[in-house]
């Protein structure tokens, strides 16, 4: 490998580009951006579909790192409906009795009324996010 590169160095054909430096990274940028359109578009799946529901464009400066609305975007948390999905959980029903999924735990369930009651459960956390509408850029 290393030869590699010393041969390239000393014996390699000087690579002239036509256009500046800033025009070649907005091309690689804007052709990245297309491709991960292509790619978050072309994912078929329930999580997928709701998550583009709230997140139709990929943009760079939008990276999710709380772990709390990547739960309510993908659906994919600690909610009975998900667990039981994969066996973790026998039922997939909220103790109300209704599907425990992300929904219901964020918008209607009667047993999680509002985000400062459950200020510090993970469903408390995924109702703030879920209920700032900024999050998403509205
Ligand atoms: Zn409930």
């Amino acid at each position: 490998m290393n030869s590699l590169i010393t041969m390239a160095t000393a014996e390699g054909d000087k690579l002239e580009i036509p256009i500046p430096y800033s025009s070649v990274k907005f091309i690689t940028e804007k052709n990245l951006l297309n491709d991960w359109q292509e790619t978050w578009d072309g994912y078929d799946s329930e999580s997928g579909r709701r998550t583009r529901d709230f997140v139709p464009k990929v943009n760079g400066k939008f990276l999710v790192f709380s772990k709390y609305l990547i739960f309510f975007l993908s659906g994919h948390g600690p909610f009975p409906y998900y667990l039981n999905r994969f066996k973790k959980l026998n039922s997939s029903s909220c103790p109300c009795g209704s599907i425990g999924d992300v929904d219901h735990y964020v918008f209607r369930c009667q047993r999680f009324p509002s985000e400062g009651t459950n200020s510090g459960s993970s469903v408390g956390v995924v109702q703030k996010f879920a209920r700032k509408q900024s999050v998403f850029g509205n």
